[in-house]
């Protein structure tokens, strides 16, 4: 391997050159320390920078090895040293005045969640942190001189003050892995105990804004109801109280503005594990819990959605229901069937993103609308069933109708951003008349899953597969736009590039297996649980950075790609 000083020469020889020759310094070199990696080149000054790895011995490194000897406390390690790896970036790097992306160095920004990423790895010899430099140019040519001052000053001193154990904050990072293992107990003890989801006491859950996810500042703690408080003894932190929902029919009733909808965004992202100071810290949900919402416009393939819609006046199929334009009703539909695809046992609906006519049908309606003329079974006749015959829970938000008391389990009321339980006076007010309704239909869960990804989903042209992402909602793939405007669970614009590369790995590897959608996004998965998400890194040159998503969002996004090649 070549070594640090002769990587100093190269650099001197191109100094001034043409920007190109910036790419002769692909390889890798020894610094003593550890290794650098220049893995790509950029091409030019205003490309996407280039893509540099730290390869640093264990032993160097010095992580006690009960730091990192399971999973969940490598994730939580791994996460705290991006974020560190982050802050030592704007600590230590100087602003050079120069073209494009000229001396910017960066690594993943992570959100308030927790989650599985390529940016730092802990293998079973080494650590490795992968992040981007954008070579220094002058005009078009090779500014050397302060390429040297990134590769021998600044990032030493970032890898120094990141990466070796003794110079870090070493109460912090054991903090980090305590609170997740933590975090982890209570996911196991909820699923113990019948339950879908647990807030604890004091949880902050209203964020500062729409566009910022921090805690918001003097807000109202959150406090379990008595009736519906249980106690769980975690690992790190002893007693812990907190309002328990059970599995079953939830809803969230209240007048508007009282805190429902910010509850139930909570527990949409409590399948994932948050960072301390966050607030939602102990706001733990089941794991495959899925938010489903009316989006109309969007694509679906092959989807049985006649459970909910039959009888279209077209008469157009919908056990193999395909539109490239759903209506609000069809899609949420379809959003509630792929869910269950996915293996969601717990459904999260709001009113506010729903389409009336699939939630409610009411009785002056039902008399004057015949059934016959009625394609849409609404979803307050479906969801005690799916419950009593499928184990499928439901937490939802509904404040304008009280018929939904008939088919409730648990009513929670917020009332000026407190939880009251309610269910008693619920109950004695309830009319009976959708239970009749149920009664008399005797209606049998029944869908048809057996939905068959076929070859040609993800194409392949002269150029190979391109994949971008931008922001939260759009995977563009071979410039076919995936919209995920809907799918609200998704946190971190790595985790669509994840599911880019994991659409890819599929289609490289899984086609000709006649398996359906979500036995292929499960093979994958299991591929990624053995070798890590790196593993699946497929695309040479421009890959970038990749966070863990939940096979749910995967599925979500084959769902809505109109690329998507399924047979029935
Ligand atoms: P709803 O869905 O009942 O109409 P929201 O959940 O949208 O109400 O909340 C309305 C507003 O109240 C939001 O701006 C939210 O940030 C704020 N809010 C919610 N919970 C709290 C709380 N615990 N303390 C302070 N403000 C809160
Ligand atoms: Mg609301």
């Amino acid at each position: 391997m070549k070594n640090s000083i002769i990587l100093k020469k190269e650099l001197q020889r191109i100094d001034g050159r043409g920007y190109k020759s910036y790419k002769d310094l692909q390889g890798e070199y020894d610094f003593k320390d550890y290794i650098l990696s220049i893995d790509y080149v950029q091409g030019d000054p205003f490309a996407s920078p280039s893509r540099l790895r730290i390869i640093i011995n264990k032993n160097k490194a010095g992580f006690p090895e009960d730091l990192i000897s399971e999973y969940y406390k490598k994730v939580a390690v791994s996460d705290f040293l991006t974020r560190l790896f982050y802050f030592n970036i704007n600590k230590f790097s100087e602003k050079i005045f120069s073209s494009g992306k000229s001396g910017l160095i960066a690594i993943s920004r992570c959100p308030q969640e927790i989650l599985e990423r390529t940016s730092i790895i802990i293998n079973r010899d080494n650590i490795e942190a992968r992040f981007y430099v954008g070579f220094p140019a002058k005009g078009r040519t090779v500014l050397a001189r302060e390429l040297e001052k990134i590769l021998y000053n600044v990032i030493p001193s970032i890898v120094e003050n990141t990466l070796i154990y003794k110079n870090i904050n070493k109460a912090k990072v054991i903090d980090r892995v305590k609170l997740v293992q933590d975090q982890e107990y209570i996911r196991s003890e909820i699923t113990k105990r019948g339950l879908i989801a647990f807030i604890a006491n004091g949880s902050i859950l209203p964020r500062e804004s729409g566009v910022s996810q921090k805690p918001l500042k003097n807000a109202l703690p959150f406090k379990s109801p008595k009736s519906l408080e249980v106690e769980i003894n975690i690992p790190n932190r002893g007693l812990i109280k907190g309002m328990g929902i059970k599995k079953g029919v939830t809803l969230i009733v209240g007048g508007g503005y009282h805190g429902k909808s910010t509850l139930l965004n909570a527990l949409e992202l409590g399948v994932y594990n948050h960072v301390e100071g966050d607030g939602r810290e102990f706001v733990i949900t089941d794991n495959t819990a899925v938010k489903v919402r009316a989006e109309d416009g969007r694509s679906i393939k092959n989807t049985d959605i006649s459970l909910f819609i039959d009888n279209l006046p077209n008469g157009k199929d919908t056990i193999r229901f395909t539109t490239e334009n759903a209506s609000g009703s069809t899609s949420q539909a379809a959003n509630i069937v792929e869910a269950i695809e996915s293996k969601s046992t717990v459904l999260l609906i709001d009113e506010d993103t729903s389409a009336t006519n699939f939630m409610i049908r009411d009785d002056l309606m039902q008399r004057l609308v015949s059934k016959e003329k009625e394609p849409i079974t609404p979803f307050i006749e479906i969801v005690r069933p799916l419950y009593s015959q499928k184990d499928i829970s439901t937490i939802l938000v509904i404040g304008s109708s009280g018929d939904y008391f008939d088919v409730a389990d648990c009513v929670i009321q917020m009332d000026n951003y407190e939880a009251k339980d309610v269910t008693k006076e619920a109950k004695s007010l309830m009319r009976g008349e959708i239970n009749k309704r149920i009664g008399g239909k005797n209606t049998k869960i029944n869908i048809n899953f057996n939905r068959k990804l076929q070859k040609g989903t993800i194409e392949s042209t002269y150029k190979g597969v391109k994949i971008k992402t931008m922001g939260l909602s759009n995977i563009n793939i071979n410039n076919e736009n995936i919209d995920l405007r809907a799918v609200e669970q998704i946190v971190d614009n790595e985790q669509l590039n994840a599911i880019g590369f994991i659409m890819k790995y599929i289609e490289d590897n899984m086609m000709g297996k006649d398996l359906s959608l979500e036995q292929a996004v499960t093979e994958a998965y299991k591929e990624i649980e053995i070798n890590g998400l790196i593993s699946i890194d497929t695309i040479k040159g421009g890959s970038g950075s990749m966070s863990l998503p939940r096979k749910q969002e995967i599925m979500a996004a084959y769902n809505r790609y109109r690329n998507l090649k399924i047979n029935k």
